[in-house]
């Protein structure tokens, strides 16, 4: 009798066990199977690490991939290098995120029916970026290193988001025998999404945004530049001497030595507050993708580090795609929508998946938006006329960071004021030099392209 206890009890110890692991099993499924079904080696979506079935188009209907071909990618070779970062290279090298994310609302997978129920065609993913505005933001770039970004601030649509330098995904360069130049450093970076950059004059913007809620009557006043200021014994100094000027043209000469004494009135915290009411340090998710964090601490900064902080130096670092928000904010009077690059999916014919706009926090007060939209505007029409697009409004502002070395990042950020084209741009360009003359004439390039494309839409 004992020894049929015994078993009695070790048999239920043993359904125990197994019930727990059913149970394991059964929520790990439901929470986790469309991410096993559509992992890169899931022979039931790809073959030989390409996607098996489906299609991914751009805003405007261009096929940018799609299983029916065999060579997969877009036809044009100027398409597939203007979107490799979007889509991935095949020997993984850059990852095809947004692919991945989207791959189960794309094959029509569902939990009850599993792959059986997957159309073997009529996939389709919809993304926001437009081919065509890649292809003018690639050839304005030129092959240099960086990256250019064009959202919709209200809606939140990505139609540009550019990373160079690229290559043809069909004709990859053997990176141990072809960049004996450097020309493809970093080249499985996507910049746009995963890169920081010293932001340079460009977080002069930041700066203000804080200073014009800190300091009452900042946007009467006068400042008086001699074009350097010693701060802790430390040189802070601009091109020339601008002399006296108003808020509006220490923005627009990118004056060193106003911004520098902004800061030090502010104080470090108002600063510090605004850089995380920007999320500059935060990273966001879209689209299965996660941005880079900035960098932004004054922790252990003395009044020459806050000074050199406020004009975008020092440790200061942005996320390309974050500070674009920040744009967005400055021309939505404070907020922006969350930017996104996937539009919709449908799957056997039906709908799986549709976008929809959400709003960022608050980033700045509607005053400090209002103002900023006023001096940016000011900017172009006074430094950068050539920018201008007409009946576009273009307001921004550029910096040329210092990077350690002799070459300079080249920055140029801002937004359209138009209700038509309510567009917030980036483009960095490393080792640009001076961001006005390098970056500006892209932009306009660029911005133009968005705008031909939403007009034809
Ligand atoms: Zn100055």
């Amino acid at each position: 009798m004992k020894s049929i206890a015994k078993r009695t009890f070790f048999c239920l110890i043993l359904a125990c066990f197994l019930l727990f692991g059913v149970l394991t099993f059964v929520i790990r499924y439901f929470l986790y199977a469309d991410r096993w079904v559509s992992f890169t080696g899931s022979p039931h979506v790809y073959t030989n690490g390409r996607l098996d079935t489906g299609e991914i188009l751009d805003r405007s209907g261009t096929v940018l991939y799609s299983s029916e071909t065999k060579q997969a990618y877009a036809e044009s070779q100027t398409v597939r290098r203007a979107t490799l970062h979007l889509l991935g290279d095949r020997a993984g090298n850059i990852p095809a995120r947004v692919l991945r994310a989207y791959a189960s609302k794309l094959f029509g997978y569902d939990k009850l029916n599993g792959t059986a129920a997957m159309e073997r065609s009529g996939g389709k993913l919809r993304l926001t970026v437009s081919a065509q505005v890649q292809a003018v933001a690639m050839q304005a770039m030129n092959g240099r290193k960086g990256t250019v970004g064009v959202y919709n601030y209200k809606t939140g649509e990505i139609l540009c988001a550019f990373s160079g330098p690229t290559f043809d995904p069909l004709d990859p360069p053997d990176l141990e025998t072809d960049n004996a130049d450097g020309r493809y450093d970093g080249v499985y970076i996507y910049r746009f999404f995963h890169a920081a950059y010293t932001p340079g004059s460009i977080f002069k913007l930041t700066t203000l945004a804080a200073a014009l809620d800190q300091l009452p009557g900042l946007r009467e006043e006068r400042f008086t530049c001699t074009g350097e200021r010693i701060i802790n014994g430390q040189r802070i100094s601009c091109t020339k001497a601008h002399g006296e000027q108003s808020l509006r043209d220490a923005l627009a000469n990118s004056c060193n030595c106003a911004f520098s004494e902004i800061a030090l009135r502010m104080g470090k915290d108002a600063l510090s507050a605004q850089a995380e009411a920007e999320r500059l340090t935060e990273s966001i998710e879209l689209d299965g993708i996660t941005t880079s964090r900035g960098k932004f601490d004054l922790s252990d900064a003395a009044d020459n580090d806050l000074a050199s902080a406020a004009v975008g130096q020092y440790t200061d670092l942005v996320n390309p795609c974050q500070y674009m928000v920040f744009m967005g904010a400055i021309g939505g009077g404070g907020r922006a929508a969350e930017p996104y690059l996937v539009s919709g999916a449908e799957s056997g014919g039906k709908q799986s998946y549709a976008a929809g706009t959400k709003e960022t926090p608050r980033m700045l007060s509607d005053e400090a938006a209002a103002t900023l939209k006023e001096l940016m505007r000011h900017n172009v029409q006074k430094m950068y006329a050539s920018v201008d697009i007409p009946g576009a409004e273009v307001c921004a502002k550029s910096g040329t960071a210092e990077v350690g070395s002799d070459a300079n990042t080249a920055t140029f950020a801002g937004f359209l004021d138009s209700e038509k084209y309510p567009l917030a741009f980036i483009v960095i360009v490393e080792e640009g030099g001076a961001g006005s003359s390098t970056c500006a004439p892209i932009a306009r390039d660029v911005l133009q392209a968005c705008i031909n494309v939403l007009d034809g839409e």
